[in-house]
């Protein structure tokens, strides 16, 4: 048997045993199939799943754990795994607190050396990973910690239901909870590898490491101002109507079946997602909406339509939960894996709806119910009444209002869509677009060609245009890296994992 035979055998087995994921799983397949929300089949074609990626990253981190340290370039060429896969699960492993980067420039990473010195005091086994296994326990040190951005994403992969959306929070019901830890997993604020994520929507990066100070809008193949030509578009979107156009665009030409999109309630600005599959419901979906919508949880209902090929509408913490899921998870590849296109829009915060009504009525005197638009634009928010009469506030007096989580957020542009728009940069009517991957490429140029919308260029000069946007884009990243920083360094729950925590308490 060749060394790499037994090496990858050695990683199945680990992973059978090892990954809480699969023993939850496999342990609990009566409380999943109660649940009603799996079949037995899916169950099945998740575990399997898991079993593949959780098999490469043992392979991963036995062979690092044998040699003591290892080069990304050496796994590559000794494990046949790209570039890519050997990153994306040292970057895992790194999150779980096995792994420590010994030098940048060489990529080479080592096991932790707090584990190599506690191996005794923490009972480990450095030779086999057996006696601690990465735990990930449900999200409740997210949602905690004020970190939770609720897109939705934990409610969505639960296979047993334990998780519903109460006002803006995730809460889990303890009873009906197994732990099997799926929830922090995909959760977008526990590991978020932004650079690895890039890599998959825009193709290959300068670096796998984040450098905030690197492109500040993320990577872009065009950067235009573009307006709908259509006049219903017109008449409801909230700046060029650009989001509305693509989706049409795709509705029309048969290349989805649906999208989804954040709709108001009736009578209302509370916001929720849905699945919209034809023009007349996509209309009724445009605007923006400040109050958070959980987007990820229409996952569930795709399932009940069995939607073949799906756009994906969200924020960039929403786009972020939607990538990290396709590259670290795909677990539910019959619904999520249907999503073809990520229409993504700019954004530099959200509110819970109790502060939306607050800034609508107490802020701006109007009614809720009589308000027609709200519009963040030149450093005011403005609400609008029935009669299209505005007023505004300075958004410096509504910001205390804004989720808290928004206050971590790095990304203004949302730099993992395929396309993102925004305001920010063009003028009254129009959207500034920013079309990243080769995908979004396409879609952009066929429905340029076929008159859809129509572009001019966005100035380059300053204080406006592309200038603008880069100067907010980057000034949010420091800002919210900073107060980020802060709440990493007073405790961790951002990289939360039960190694880490573990090690900690060592450390002290
Ligand atoms: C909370 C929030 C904050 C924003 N902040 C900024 C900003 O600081 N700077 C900037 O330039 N642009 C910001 N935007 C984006 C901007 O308001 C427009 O959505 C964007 O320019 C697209 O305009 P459009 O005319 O193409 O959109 P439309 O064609 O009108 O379509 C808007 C789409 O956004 C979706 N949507 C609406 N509300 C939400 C929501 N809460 N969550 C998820 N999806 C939603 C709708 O489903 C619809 O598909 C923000 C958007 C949101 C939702
Ligand atoms: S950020 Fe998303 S996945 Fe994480 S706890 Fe909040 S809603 Fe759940
Ligand atoms: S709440 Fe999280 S840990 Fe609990 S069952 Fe649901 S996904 Fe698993
Ligand atoms: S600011 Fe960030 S965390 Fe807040 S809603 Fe927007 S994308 Fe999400």
């Amino acid at each position: 048997m060749t060394q790499l035979t037994k090496e990858l055998m050695d990683a199945v087995t680990e992973a059978y045993a090892g990954s809480l994921f699969v023993r939850s799983l496999l342990e609990n397949q009566f409380a999943i199939e109660n649940a009603d929300k799996l079949k037995l089949e899916h169950i099945e074609s998740i575990t399997d799943r898991i079993m593949v990626m959780e098999t490469e990253k043992y392979q991963v981190l036995l062979y690092i754990q044998s040699r003591g340290s290892a080069s990304v370039s050496q796994l590559v060429s000794d494990l046949k795994l790209t570039e890519f896969t050997v990153m994306m699960h040292i970057l895992a492993l790194q999150n779980e607190g096995w792994l420590e980067l010994r030098d940048q420039d060489k990529m080479i990473y080592g096991i932790k050396s707090i584990i190599t010195k506690n191996k005794e005091k923490l009972e480990l086994d450095l030779i086999s990973p057996w006696n601690l296994r990465s735990v990930y326990d449900p999200i409740q040190i997210i949602v905690d910690s004020h970190l939770c951005c609720l897109c939705g994403a934990c409610k969505a992969v639960c296979p047993v239901e334990a998780i519903t959306i109460a006002g803006d929070k995730p809460i889990i019901d303890e009873e009906k909870c197994i732990h099997c830890g799926l929830c922090n997993y995909h959760c977008p604020r526990t590991l978020m590898p932004l650079n690895i994520l890039k890599t998959h929507v825009s193709g290959p990066q300068e670096s796998f490491f984040q450098d905030l100070d690197v492109q500040p809008i993320g990577p872009y193949r065009i950067l235009k101002s573009a307006q709908t030509a259509n006049d219903e578009i017109k008449a409801v979107c909230q700046d060029g109507g650009m989001v509305t156009t693509f989706l049409q665009y795709l509705l029309e030409k048969s290349e989805i079946h649906g999208a989804v999109v954040a709709k108001r309630q009736p009578n209302s600005w509370d916001t929720n997602a849905v699945i919209v599959s034809n023009i007349d419901e996509l209309l009724e979906a445009s605007g923006t909406k400040y109050a958070v919508s959980p987007n990820l949880v229409a996952f569930n209902e795709a399932s009940q339509f069995g939607f073949r090929k799906l756009a994906f509408v969200g924020t960039p913490c929403q786009v972020q939960a939607m990538r990290k899921y396709q590259v670290y998870s795909n677990i539910f590849e019959d619904v999520w894996g249907s999503i073809e296109y990520v229409i993504g829009i700019f954004c530099m915060e959200t509110f819970s709806y109790e502060n939306v009504v607050k800034i609508s009525e107490e802020v701006c005197n109007t009614p809720i119910t009589n308000v027609s638009k709200m519009d963040i634009n030149k450093g005011k928010f403005f609400v609008y009444d029935l009669e299209k009469n505005a007023v505004d506030v300075p958004i410096k007096e509504v910001t205390s209002l804004a989720r808290h989580a928004c206050h971590y957020c790095v990304d203004l542009t949302n730099e993992l869509a395929d396309i993102s728009c925004g305001s920010i940069g063009s003028g009254p009517g129009w959207s500034t677009v920013v079309v990243r991957s080769e995908q979004g490429e396409m879609l952009y140029n066929n429905a340029l060609k076929e008159k859809y919308f129509k572009v001019k260029d966005i100035p380059a000069d300053k204080p406006f245009g592309t200038p603008l946007i880069e100067k907010l884009a980057k000034g949010k990243r420091k800002r919210n890296f900073k107060g980020l920083k802060k709440i990493l360094d007073e405790s961790p729950p951002y990289y939360y994992n039960s190694l880490n925590q573990i090690l900690k308490v060592e450390e002290q």
